[in-house]
C-alpha cells in the first residue's frame, strides 16, 4: 500500500544524530570521555542560581531573555540586541537553515564538521555540500571554491569537532570577504572559551553583514543537560531568527542558570587553564604509546591509529576497561577515535589503557 501521507522532501535522509555512548552493561565506575563535557561541572553559582528558580515553576518564563543576554553582553563586550538564545546552540544552527536555506538552495560544511549542520540543512529543505579538509584542517580556499550563486549558508566550527583544529582571524576575514553575496559565514564557537584570547569571530560579526557567531553552555560552561546557547549576528539576521524562534523556548531555570554561569569568569578560567594542562599531558602521553594526534585547540583529542580495525580494537578494550570514548567513523575518521579531556585521574586512567593495548599489539 503506498500513502499520500509524505514528509517535506530532504527529511527522510537525516539520519539520526547519535549522542555520546553514557552508559556501559554491568558496570558502575565508567569514564564518560564521549561527549566532551566539562569533568568539573558547572560554577556553583550556576547551581545556585537553577536551585533557586524551582520557587517559580507555574510562572511562565519571559520572552525576550533580557536579562541573560545582558549577562552575556557585559561577560564578553556584545551589544545584548545582537545576542538571541536558544535550545542548545543546535536551536540557532537550526533556525538559520530554517530561515535562509530551502529546495535549491547549498549549505556547506566541511568534510569533517559536526553533524549537525548536514541535518539541519536537510531539515529545511537544503542540499548540504562537503568541502575537503587538507589535513584535517578547515581549507578557505577549497570552501570560496565550492561556493556559487546557491550558497547560503557555510558552517564553520572553530576549532572544529571532531578534528579540533582552528584556522586565524585573517583566515576567517577572507572567508567571510570571499563568500558570493546572499550567503551567511557561521562560525560555530562551541569550544572558543577553550582558546584564551579568541574572541570566537565576534569581531568580524561587528565589522561585516554577513557573519553570525554561536556559542554555547553545553561545553566550558558545564551545562549540556541544560540545553542552553546562543547566537551573535547582525540586527536584521536576529530580526528575522526571533521571528521563528518559540516564545517561550527557554524556562527561567536555563536562563538563570546560564546567566549566572556566564558571570561566574573566574570558574570558566580555572577550566580553560585545567583543560590545557590535562590536554597537553594526554597528548603527550598517548603520542609516547604510539598514538598521534593534531595540536587540539578544544577540550578532546582526535587520537589516529594505523587503521580502522586497530581504532575499533582499542575502542573495545577501552569500554572492557569500563571507559567510553568516541567514534568517529560517522565523521570519515574511522582510523580515529576522539577523547574528550577528562579530570586529572581519568587522563591518566585513558593514556595507560591505550598504552596497555598498544603494548600488547607489538
Ligand atoms: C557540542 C557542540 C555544539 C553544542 O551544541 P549545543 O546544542 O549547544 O549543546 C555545537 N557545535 C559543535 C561543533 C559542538 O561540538
Amino acid at each position: 500500500m503506498t500513502s499520500d501521507i509524505k514528509p517535506q522532501p530532504g527529511i527522510m535522509e537525516i539520519d539520526l544524530y547519535e549522542g555520546g555512548q553514557s552508559t556501559i552493561e554491568g558496570r558502575t565506575d565508567v569514564v564518560k570521555l564521549s561527549s566532551n563535557e566539562n569533568p568539573f561541572g558547572p560554577s556553583e553559582a550556576a547551581t545556585e542560581a537553577f536551585r533557586r528558580s524551582m520557587h517559580q515553576l507555574h510562572r511562565y518564563p519571559n520572552t525576550h531573555h533580557l536579562p541573560l543576554r545582558t549577562a552575556i553582553g557585559e561577560v564578553w563586550g556584545l551589544d545584548p540586541e545582537r545576542v538571541i538564545c536558544g535550545v542548545g546552540s543546535d536551536e540557532i544552527l537550526t533556525l538559520l537553515c530554517q530561515a535562509y536555506a530551502g529546495p535549491g538552495d547549498e549549505v556547506v560544511h566541511t568534510e569533517h564538521g559536526f553533524a549537525m549542520y548536514r541535518i539541519s540543512a536537510l531539515a529545511a529543505g537544503a542540499t548540504p555540500v562537503s568541502v575537503p579538509e587538507s589535513e584535517r584542517v578547515t581549507d578557505v580556499d577549497a570552501i570560496l571554491a565550492a561556493c556559487n550563486r546557491k550558497t547560503r549558508l557555510v558552517f564553520i566550527a572553530n576549532p572544529n569537532n571532531p578534528t579540533g583544529t582552528m584556522i586565524g582571524g585573517n583566515e576567517l576575514a577572507r572567508l567571510a570577504d570571499g563568500l558570493p553575496r546572499g550567503a551567511i559565514l557561521v562560525l560555530d564557537g562551541a569550544y572558543a572559551e577553550y582558546v584564551e584570547g579568541y574572541d570566537g569571530g565576534a569581531d568580524l560579526v561587528d565589522s561585516r553583514d554577513n557573519v553570525v557567531m554561536t556559542r554555547t553552555f553545553s561545553k566550558i560552561y558545564g551545562l549540556g543537560g541544560l540545553r542552553i546557547g546562543y547566537g551573535y549576528a547582525p540586527k536584521p539576521i536576529i530580526d528575522v531568527l526571533n521571528r521563528l524562534r518559540g516564545p517561550f523556548n527557554l524556562s527561567e531555570a536555563q536562563m538563570a542558570a546560564a546567566a549566572a554561569a556566564v558571570r561566574d569568569v573566574a570558574y570558566m578560567e580555572k577550566c580553560r587553564r585545567e583543560n590545557a594542562r590535562m590536554r597537553n599531558w594526554l597528548a603527550e602521553a598517548l603520542a609516547e604509546h604510539g598514538v598521534p594526534s593534531d595540536t587540539s585547540c578544544a577540550n578532546f583529542i582526535l587520537a589516529r591509529f594505523a587503521d580502522a580495525e586497530e581504532a575499533e580494537a582499542c575502542d573495545e578494550h577501552l569500554k572492557s576497561e569500563g571507559i567510553i570514548v568516541r567514534r568517529v567513523g560517522g565523521y570519515n575518521l574511522p582510523n580515529c577515535l576522539r577523547i574528550t579531556v577528562g579530570d586529572e585521574a581519568s587522563c591518566r586512567r585513558v593514556a595507560h589503557t591505550v598504552g596497555t593495548f598498544k603494548g600488547r599489539r607489538q
